[in-house]
């Protein structure tokens, strides 16, 4: 008999139904069941859960549940949410790498082209070229060295952008600079043209970029944050635009999603608004990620490795 797997936390029912589909068929030999219809004896089977946003009263009435599979790669919500210790698998999948290191290269170079300066000269009709700075001459300072940094990292090498990279424990890429640790921080902070952050949100690096960490930057660069709106802090951000210090801001994700209609971040000159669609989950590649991680716990009867509770990602 196939075996009963969880499917919790979907967007209303045309994701459910969406997700059913795919999933299910990378997933012969299992019964993705989504929560909402789950019978008892369906609840007490579960031992894996493929979650979205999942509410997490849902994933305690799941009494036989081992590990849960996210189908996102920042997992900040489901860290502690659980009434039990339970493995948290994240998504790292090879498609939402790609497509974030794309947005990466494609957000660098729309700053290292001056692009925002031009877009404000046109609405004002001003004819006035700047010096092109090449790629080689600008300094990328990554926050975050993990499965999306890396990916990232390579694009922008391949592009030809000098790439600086921070992580929390020592790594070696090829092509590219690294620091680790709270004292490599600083140092690197200091000759970013442009500063890209990748890291997850987590006790540590919640408001990791705040007032004197921007005030490390170069005077006139610009910051991408692609990774959660709290690891910077707004007020610091605008009071760094304001002052000129910064040239400009890329924000994909913010405090509050979707952005509220009252924020000052939504009419700032100096910061483009997106919402929040730097890294997707694609389903079709999600799945059969997830049909891999399923295999591997059916056959070794391991879960895959999760999340480090503690460390929070
Ligand atoms: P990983 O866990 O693979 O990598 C995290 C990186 O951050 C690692 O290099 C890690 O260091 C580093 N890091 C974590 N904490 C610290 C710290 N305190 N000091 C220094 N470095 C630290 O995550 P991913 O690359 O897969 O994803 C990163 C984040 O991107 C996700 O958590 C998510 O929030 C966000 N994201 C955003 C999306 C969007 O569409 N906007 C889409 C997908 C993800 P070390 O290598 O030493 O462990």
């Amino acid at each position: 008999m196939a075996e009963v797997v969880a499917l919790v936390g979907c967007k209303g029912p045309a994701q459910e139904a969406e997700y059913l589909q795919i999933l299910s068929a990378a997933l012969p030999g299992e019964r993705l069941v989504p929560f909402r219809t789950m019978n008892e004896a369906e609840r007490a089977q579960a031992q894996v859960a493929i979650v979205a946003n999942p509410d997490p009263a849902e994933v305690a009435a799941l009494p036989g549940l081992v590990w849960v599979q996210s189908l996102w790669a920042g997992v900040e919500k489901l860290v502690g949410a659980f009434d039990r210790p339970l493995p948290i698998v994240r998504l790292v999948d090879r498609e939402m790498a790609r497509a974030m290191a794309e947005a990466v290269l494609a957000w660098t170079t729309y700053l290292q082209r001056d692009m925002p300066a031009y877009a404000r000269q046109q609405r004002e009709r001003v004819w006035k070229p700047h010096p092109y700075r090449k790629p080689a001459d600008t300094v990328v300072g990554l926050l975050g060295l993990g499965a999306l940094g890396t990916a990232a990292a390579e694009r922008l090498t391949g592009a030809g952008f000098s790439v600086t990279g921070w992580s929390r424990t020592p790594k070696t890429i090829a092509g590219i600079e690294t620091v680790h640790g709270a004292d490599g921080l600083a140092p690197m902070l200091g000759r970013c043209d442009i500063l890209v952050c990748l890291v997850p949100l987590t006790s540590e690096t919640r408001g990791l970029v705040n007032a004197d960490r921007l005030a490390l930057l170069k005077p006139g660069a610009a910051l991408i944050n692609f990774a959660r709106g709290p690891i910077v802090v707004t007020a610091d951000l605008i009071a760094a635009l304001d002052a000129g210090h910064l040239s400009h801001a890329v924000l994909d994700v913010f405090d509050v999603e979707p952005l509220p209609a009252g924020s000052p971040l939504w009419t700032h000159p100096g910061v483009t608004v997106l919402p929040h669609i730097s890294g997707p989950t694609d389903m079709d590649s999600a799945a059969a990620t997830v049909a891999a991680n399923l295999r591997e716990y059916r056959s070794t009867g391991q879960p895959p490795q999760g999340v480090d509770a503690g460390r929070g990602y």
